[in-house]
Order: C-alpha cells, then structure tokens, then sequence
C-alpha cells in the first residue's frame, strides 16, 4: 500500500481539490491508498486567530472569525458536490457544534488546551470535504476521524504519540477497510488523549502524521505531493537560479529541515528509516514530473542548499560576576527554553557568556528574557537573518554573504551558518 500526504495549499480552490481527487482516483486503481490530509489553505492560521480572540475574551471576534472558516468550507462544497451536498454539510454540522459549543463557553484552562480543541476542526472539516468529493466521483473511500486512532499524551500543541495503542487502533481500524479496496481518507496533524480531548502534533505535523501510518501499515512508499516540481537547493522564490535535488538521503533531508529549509517535517524520517520506506515529494500541479526520492542510501555530489531564515533573533545571556557560563549554568537556560516551548536555532557558548539565535516570537523572548534575568545580564538584538550552506565552496559563500554584516560565525566540514544584519534580499 501507499501513503499521499496533501498539503493545504493543494486542495485550497474548488480546481484543485479536483485534481486532488484525480491523483487519489489514479493511484487508487494501481492498489491500496491511505490519503492524510492537512487543513485547507491557510485554515490554521485563521483557526489560530479565533483562539487568540476567544482566550482574550473576546467572543464575538472568536464565533465571527470562525464563521469565515465555516463559509470558506460551505462554499466550496457547494460548488463541488451535488449528490453528496447534504450528507457532508450534515457532517461539517458536527464540528461546527464541537467548536462552537466550546466558543460559547468562557477560558478556564490553558490557553494550549484550546488551541488544541479548536485547530483541530480544520482538518476535520478538509478531509470531509475531500472524502465528499471522491464519493462524489464515485472513488470507493472511507473516511476516519484520527482521533479515534492517534492516541497521545496531553502535551497540548505538541503531544507525544502513544505508539503501541497507535499502533494497535491503526491495524484494527485502518487494515480491514484498505483489504475492502477502499482508499482510507483521514486528517494529518492530530489526535487524541485517552480522555478523549483533541491534541495536535506540532504546526506543519502532516508529514509525520503520514509517516506513522506508513510505518504502521509497511507500506511500500509515501508521497507528499507539493506545489514545488521537487526538493530544490533553495527556495526558488529568494533565489531564481535553485536547482531540482532528484535523489537525497534521509540523513540529507532531516539536516536541511532541522537548518530551516521548509521542505518536510523534521519528524517524518524516523519512522520511515525504521522501515525503510522511501519518500517521494511530487508536484500536485503535474503528476508526471519525477519529484524528488529519499531513501536510506547516502548521495554524493550534491550542490550547495541554501537555507535562508529571516526574523531572527539574538540574546545574549552573559555572567555578572565573571563566573564561568558552564554546564549549570547552560543547564538551567535550556530548562528555560524546554519550558517555554522554544527552540534555539544556533547557539555558542564563551566563557563568561552564552548566545543563542531565536525565531523573533516577541511575547516568548520577552518572557525567556525576564526568567533569565534573575541570573543573567541579557542583551537582546532583533532585525537578524539566520544564513546557512550545506555543502559550501568558496563561490557559494560568496553568492549568500557578500555585502552582509556578519555577527557570528560557525563552521563544520559540511555546513556554515552565519548570522547576519538583515537586509531583507538575499
Ligand atoms: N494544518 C497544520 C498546519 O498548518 C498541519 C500541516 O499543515 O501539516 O500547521
Ligand atoms: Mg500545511
């Protein structure tokens, strides 16, 4: 069997949820299909906002902002379906109810349990779309509400899966219906307690969601179909001379994820690598061009990647007595980091002072600046851009750093970052 994830942006006009539905109609007749499937376009982050104005109190904003996502949904399925248009807006009704339910009611948990309960609907509601569709067109297809499957912690935003009841559910649940030679329909990105409360698995968590099930269900291949024609050396938005990447190696992809590079979730090659199952990123705007494989086997000659991350920001932890920034001292600043959720994209330790580069989150750095104090003198820089090469040479250097005012530096034998004043081109 294989496994195709799709992202927001393929299904996210009436056109292209059709031509999602002809690449699912066309692997499906070549054998069993599992179809994972993100929110709509940019869903999440509209799902978001009605968490921020329901959790500030404001809830006229949350129930109006969440009618915007009902209608972006509403009508699209009223331009695709006709058959099926009563029996998916019954089931959209359901996750209307379970979001408005909650609206209507005032915060008294934390702010990632809501989060948690709200951002779900947007995969519920695509992959019912999406499941409408394929019936529509007479595509033999099922469709499951993940959370009956994926059952994790409640580390609410970035739960922890329960792999061996995962794993249980999937080959109950999933396996009878991919023998009845139904294409299995279900949402990336979330899942759920043991209590039955909603829990999703970090932003962009698709791709992982597809790898558990691929790994669950061995299957031969998974797919995640792009609107890129494949993994490129760099985004080709910044740079116009990018190249296509045909082959890479899982140790290859999970590097450029972990630098930056927005091509999969960095979480998605551990389950495939236990398994050995290749990873296909293809072009949902043609299906014909190659796209990119990943496997186990390490790949020579690759060109320079460019890894560009604008928004950056740099704090500088640093002693006050001239005491050795040391092990304790390192310790209790990534205790800070671990607690807030925040993750340090470079960091470098001198004797007296530690400095770590940041994704610019104002309220985040704000309160890790203030926990620090107690210990630290802290010095915050904003306005920074996070610049990295794979596999450098000398021309390559020159083409991302020429002209750049450099703050730091770091160099191994394949990779140099280096963090510079950000003068918005590259
Ligand atoms: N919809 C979620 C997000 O935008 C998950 C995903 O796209 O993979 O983060
Ligand atoms: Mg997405």
């Amino acid at each position: 069997m294989q496994v195709f994830k799709f992202g927001g942006a393929s299904i996210n006009t009436v056109e292209r949820i059709n031509n999602v539905a002809q690449i699912v109609q066309n692997a499906a007749r070549q054998g069993p299909l599992m179809v994972v499937i993100s929110a709509m376009g940019k869903t999440t982050n509209g799902l978001e906002k009605v968490v921020e104005a329901f959790f500030a109190h404001r809830q006229e904003d949350a129930l109006r902002l969440f009618e915007q996502v009902k209608n972006q949904h509403l009508t699209l399925a009223k331009y695709l379906l006709v058959v099926q248009y009563h029996a998916c807006l019954e089931r959209f009704a359901d996750f209307f109810t379970e979001a408005e339910w909650l609206l209507h009611d005032k915060p008294v948990r934390e702010y990632d349990y809501y989060y948690d309960q709200i951002v779900c609907i947007g995969e519920l509601l695509s992959t019912t779309l999406v499941h409408h569709v394929l019936l529509e067109q007479k595509q033999a297809a099922a469709w499951l509400d993940v959370r009956d499957l994926f059952r994790t912690d409640n580390n609410f935003r970035e739960a922890n899966l329960e792999w061996a009841t995962t794993a249980a559910a999937v080959e109950k649940a999933v396996k009878p219906l991919l023998l009845q030679n139904l294409t299995v329909v279900t949402q990336g990105f979330i899942g759920a307690t043991a209590d039955n409360e909603s829990t999703t698995l970090g932003r962009e968590g698709s791709d992982f969601s597809a790898a558990i099930f691929a790994n669950m269900l061995d299957a031969q291949s998974q797919t995640i179909w792009k609107d890129v024609p494949s993994v490129m050396n760099a985004d080709p938005r910044l740079f116009t001379d990018a190249v296509a990447m045909p082959t890479l190696s899982y140790a290859e992809i999970i590097e450029m994820a972990y630098y930056g590079a927005q091509v999969i979730h960095p979480k998605t090659i551990k389950p495939l690598f236990e398994k050995r199952i290749p990873l296909m990123v293809k072009c949902f705007l043609d299906p014909q061009l190659p796209g990119t494989y990943i496997g186990p086997a390490a790949v020579k000659h690759l060109p320079p990647v460019f890894i560009v991350k604008s928004n950056q920001a740099m704090l500088q932890f640093s002693s006050r007595n001239y005491s050795f920034v040391g092990e304790q001292a390192v310790g209790q600043l990534y205790q800070l980091f671990e607690t807030l959720h925040i993750r340090p994209n470079l960091t470098q330790n001198g004797a007296i002072s530690f400095t770590a580069i940041f994704d610019d989150k104002p309220e985040k750095l704000e309160q890790l600046a203030q926990a620090a104090a107690a210990h630290f003198d802290v010095q915050l820089q904003k306005g920074l851009q996070l610049l990295t090469i794979r596999h450098y040479n000398a021309e390559a250097i020159a083409r991302l750093m020429e002209g750049k005012t450099m703050v730091l530096e770091q160099k191994t034998a394949t990779t140099i970052q280096a963090v510079c004043l950000d003068a918005g081109a590259v």
